[in-house]
């Protein structure tokens, strides 16, 4: 391939700082790696550090140095969101100008108090989305507003290969979500499309904790007028009372000591079959053996055994 030919293939793995990887991240991070290697495709990090308030200092430098402790190297710059406001800016005046968004003032409570409870928690009821009068009536001249966007009256589907198909009515489901918050922090539906867009990625292998956020995201991309990638929702790790990993569930850092072992597990949750050797072996016939063997077929939407490693 001459370096004028297009990639045809371009993954990342986009994790945010808000403390180190844990098993399910780092799931997600072999299953991404997997595949654009598999696809003998490019593998860029993105470092999620949107909201300054949720960032752990030093987590960012973690993943990094564990990602490469582990071998998985990326082919590109990594890229920082929090220096990227310039273009979370431009795609929303974009938005703004042809009239697609609205100024927002209602109180997190106001909006809580909605009696429709969709996928993701309630459903803005749309006050200030006709409501001028309710604007200049509620909101103190100081208080900065949110921008959300008009979700209209549109089903939005995707085929995924592991959790099948997904449809959802934006408005009816989500309803008008958020772009720019009233902090002034970019909201991370529009950070990500745009990033996605701007580095040209192909392909988005991640949790299927975001699955929901996918319409979202193929609605954005078509407003803008971007393309969509292939999208590929990788099993949840859950700790042994059911609950998603996180730093809210206080899930175990990865351990740096053992990360062959590590690696071959989060192999195993993804329900590929590694021969016991590798275990032992090196991390160059490790992934040798992963990238070679990789069938994302083998994964099922609950994920393969959770190692009893994990909390
Ligand atoms: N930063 C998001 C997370 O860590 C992932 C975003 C994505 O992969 O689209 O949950
Ligand atoms: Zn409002």
């Amino acid at each position: 391939m001459t370096t004028r030919q297009k990639t045809l293939y371009r993954g990342r793995f986009a994790p945010s700082p808000t403390g180190p990887l844990h098993f399910g991240s780092l799931v997600t991070a072999v299953g991404s790696y997997l595949d654009a290697k598999a696809h003998q495709g490019e593998w860029l990090v993105r470092i999620e550090d949107l909201d300054p308030l949720r960032e752990v200092p030093g987590a960012a430098r973690d993943i990094l140095t564990l990602l490469e402790k582990m071998g998985m190297y990326w082919d590109s710059n990594v890229v920082y969101q929090s220096q990227r406001h310039a273009y979370y800016r431009e795609a929303l005046s974009i938005l703004v100008k042809q009239g697609l968004t609205y100024n927002c003032t209602c109180s997190r409570k106001e909006i809580a108090d909605s009696s429709v409870i969709g996928i993701d928690g309630p459903v803005y009821p749309g006050t200030c989305r006709n409501a001028k009068k309710h604007r200049q009536l509620t909101s103190s001249p100081k208080k900065q507003p949110a921008v959300r966007i008009k979700t209209g009256d549109q089903s939005v589907g995707l085929n995924d290969p592991v959790q099948g198909v997904i449809v959802q009515h934006i408005g009816n489901d989500i309803g008008d979500f958020v772009l720019h918050r009233a902090d002034g922090v970019f909201a991370y539906q529009l950070a990500v499309v745009v990033d996605d867009a701007e580095q040209a990625i192909t392909h988005i292998v991640r949790g299927a904790d975001l699955l929901n956020s996918t319409p979202r995201q193929i609605f954005l991309q078509n407003l803008l007028s971007y393309a969509t990638p292939a999208y590929m929702h990788l099993p949840i790790v859950t700790n042994a009372k059911g609950e998603k990993l996180s730093k809210q569930t206080l899930a175990t850092p990865v351990e740096q000591n053992n990360v062959l072992c590590q690696l071959f597990a989060a192999l195993k949750f993804l329900g590929q079959n590694p021969p016991d050797e590798l275990r032992d072996c090196n991390l160059d016939s490790f992934w040798q053996w992963a990238v070679t063997h990789w069938n994302p077929a083998n994964t099922t939407a609950a994920g393969g055994k959770r190692p009893d490693f994990i909390t």
